[in-house]
């Protein structure tokens, strides 16, 4: 069922953004320098939302908790000396008022808070009779009920400017993803909720400057609305999430090579590929982390053999699992052909590894 919300097109003094809106800046505000030298070359590249965090969520006590109020001074000298608008997360109602003082232009609700209803229900009732957009942040689990519930509370307080910002999901299992994306999450939201802009936000996914490319871009092949990346003009300095962030450079570098396509093209097409594609990710995640696992328990087998002076191959127990691999395989509709190469090489890559435990030290 669609959620009828009365929204308004995300406008910034009567400026509507094209699309896609590209958001940067640092996870946290550090220092005035830090925010200025990451501020300027952003501001330079045609950056036009300026994100920083003041006050940080951070899951175990003792972590860089953010520098507060102060350095809403330097997003203010920002603002005044590149133009950018500027955007930072707020939690309570103190970093609400704090923010509004401070004329942030657009606030965002955190993963952790946006799965509390009763923290956003405060900040709701706050926001009452003031004109801020707001974006929210999917909540750390997956449930997309509580997404659209912390939509609804800021909207039925008088918000209509508002975004969604996909950030993944959390999960116990490790995976290539610090928060796994589940497109199909965003994708429902979009169904649920047509008329509201989706931010994906490609840092806080992947953890990692590594994949940032490939999910900007499957974003873009979603018709998503924009993307906050988290830039910092010194990443691995950072005190907080240094292993996400990139340079301004880093950031050109990806928005350049982004593809974005027409999206006249049937969404619904791209969207049902995209679910699909979602669970080969997963699946192939999966594979990946199994053959991990497969290489240390043959690294433990080397460790045995090394002890006990025994060689690496043993033809008959290579060739007992092969034939029982290849009958596996065959009852799953597998090709023998594609059987009997999957676990040569596997069997190869197990080889190596114990050859390299074997003959070390
Ligand atoms: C952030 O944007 O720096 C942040 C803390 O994000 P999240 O709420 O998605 O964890
Ligand atoms: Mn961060």
């Amino acid at each position: 069922m669609v959620v009828d919300l009365e929204l308004e097109p995300l406008t910034f003094e009567g400026n509507v953004f094209a699309k896609p809106i590209y958001m940067a800046g640092p996870c946290s505000a550090e220092t005035e320098e830090q925010v200025m030298n990451t501020a300027i070359p952003l501001a330079a590249m045609g950056i036009k939302i300026f994100r920083a965090g003041i006050w940080k969520p951070r899951t175990r006590p003792n972590a860089f908790e953010g520098v507060g109020s102060k350095g809403l001074k330097w997003l203010q000298l920002v603002k005044k000396e590149t133009g950018m608008l500027v955007t930072t997360e707020v939690a309570n109602v103190k970093h609400v008022y704090e923010a509004l003082k401070y004329g942030i232009d657009i606030i965002w609700i955190g993963a952790r808070t946006s799965a509390n209803p009763f923290a956003v229900q405060d900040i709701a009732d706050c926001l009452r009779g003031v004109n801020i957009p707001v974006m929210i942040k999917n909540p750390v689990n997956p449930d997309v009920d509580l997404w659209i519930g912390a939509i609804e509370r800021i909207n039925n307080a008088g918000i209509k400017r508002m975004a969604a910002i996909h950030r993944g999901f959390s999960s116990y299992d490790k995976t290539l993803y610090r928060n796994i994306p589940q497109w199909q999450i965003p994708i429902e939201l979009r169904r649920r909720i047509p008329n509201i802009p989706i931010i994906t936000d490609p840092s806080h996914i992947c953890g990692n400057r590594e994949f940032l490319y490939d999910i900007s871009q499957k974003a873009m092949d979603l018709n998503f609305d924009g993307l906050i990346i988290e830039t910092h003009c010194n990443p691995d300095k950072a005190l907080s999430d240094a292993n996400q962030q990139v340079t301004p450079e880093g950031l050109n570098n990806i928005l350049d090579r982004l593809v974005l396509r027409d999206p006249e093209v049937k969404e619904e097409l791209m969207l049902t590929l995209a679910v699909l594609r979602d669970q080969i990710d997963k699946l192939d995640d999966r594979i990946i982390n199994m053959l991990e696992d497969r290489m240390q328990v043959s690294e433990q087998i080397g460790e045995h053999k090394k002890a006990n002076n025994i060689t690496i191959l043993q033809t008959k127990r290579w060739d007992d699992m092969l034939k029982n691999r290849l009958q596996l395989g065959m009852r799953k509709g597998l090709s023998e052909e594609f059987v009997i190469k999957l676990f040569r090489s596997i069997h190869q890559e197990s080889i190596n590894h114990q050859t390299r435990v074997m003959n070390e030290g």
